[in-house]
């Protein structure tokens, strides 16, 4: 985590580490020009490196938890959205195309699509685009390999971050955190426009300018925000029979099985081990 020294982002990580005594070094830029002599550190930045900081590869994740429930017996439904639910008694009814399903319970977990499936309490959320950016280092490739170059985050201005991964083969990915225009996610375009292209070599051209070569690849994916960027983690204010979970705001993968656990207890009546209110519905205004 790279930040000028007052920037919130090494601020917040090091108090974290210490909080939670995790493994950390502390770089000023001199020890960061040694350790990782790929980012320009002409701005006098500091630094937060975590010996223990990895990579979620997020497809085997999410395939991993797909078929542990499948074993446990969970039906799994593919392309075949959910149209609207409606609650009576003792549970709730779901309307898919197809089919409708009736259960105890029902968790509202749509990413960017949650405000379709809760439009009577128009929820704060924009949805935002994200674009990734996969680049052939221009020299010096064997520096971002993953035992030499670290997974980075370096706010480089007060609101202005930008994050990239060492080069798994696919060359170095990198991409701005935030900064995306606000999309209708059911128009969202994977065109990636010049402009686009132009403002992320800027930011490699000051910062990283090994890795401004070719541009091999790019993404386009969605950020899900509220305004305070915390996630929504809460019963439905009207019928407790439904959980509304959105681990949104850009920073939510990391943590699907605790999130997992938390709905799994809510939904069986438990209360949470953990304090919630940070996630509240009733933060935001009906
Ligand atoms: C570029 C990018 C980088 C990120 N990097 C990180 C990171 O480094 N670390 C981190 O922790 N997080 C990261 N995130 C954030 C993380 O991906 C999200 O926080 C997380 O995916 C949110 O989970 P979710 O379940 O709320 O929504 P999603 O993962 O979007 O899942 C919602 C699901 O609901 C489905 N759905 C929508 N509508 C319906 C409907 N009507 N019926 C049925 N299904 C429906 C969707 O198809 C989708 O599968 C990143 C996100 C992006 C875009």
């Amino acid at each position: 985590m790279i930040s000028p020294p007052d920037g919130a982002l090494v601020s917040g990580a090091s108090r974290s580490a210490e909080q939670h005594s995790l493994a950390h070094e502390i770089l000023n830029s001199t020890n960061l020009a040694q350790k990782f002599p790929m980012f320009k550190v002409e701005d006098d930045p500091m630094a937060v490196w975590e010996p223990r900081a990895g990579i979620l590869f997020p497809e085997r994740a999410i395939q991993t938890h797909l078929e542990l429930a499948a074993k446990l017996g969970v039906l799994l439904q593919f392309n075949n959205p959910v149209r609207k639910w409606e609650p009576f008694s003792k549970g709730v009814r779901v309307f898919t195309d197809a089919n409708s399903y009736t259960a105890n319970h029902l968790v509202l977990s749509p990413g960017a699509w949650m405000n379709s499936l809760l439009p009577a309490r128009r929820l704060p959320l924009t949805v935002e685009r994200q674009v990734l950016y996969w680049f052939k280092p221009v020299s010096h490739m064997e520096s971002f390999a993953p035992d030499r170059f670290p997974i980075f985050i370096r706010q480089y201005a007060s609101d202005r971050f930008f994050y990239g991964f060492p080069d798994l083969g696919d060359g170095v990915k990198v991409a701005f955190h935030h900064q995306g225009g606000r999309i209708d996610p059911d128009a969202s375009s994977q065109e990636v426009a010049p402009h686009e292209i132009d403002e992320i070599r800027n930011v490699l051209s000051e910062y990283l300018p090994d890795a401004n070569g070719d541009l091999l690849s790019t993404a386009v994916c969605k950020y899900t925000n509220t305004p305070d960027e915390h996630f929504i983690l809460d019963y439905h204010p009207e019928f407790p029979q439904i959980v509304v979970a959105s681990p949104c705001s850009g920073h939510g993968f990391k943590f699907s099985p605790v999130i997992g656990e938390i709905i799994a207890e809510m939904v069986h009546g438990k209360r949470p081990q953990f304090d919630l209110d940070l996630f509240k519905l009733s933060r935001f205004s009906p």
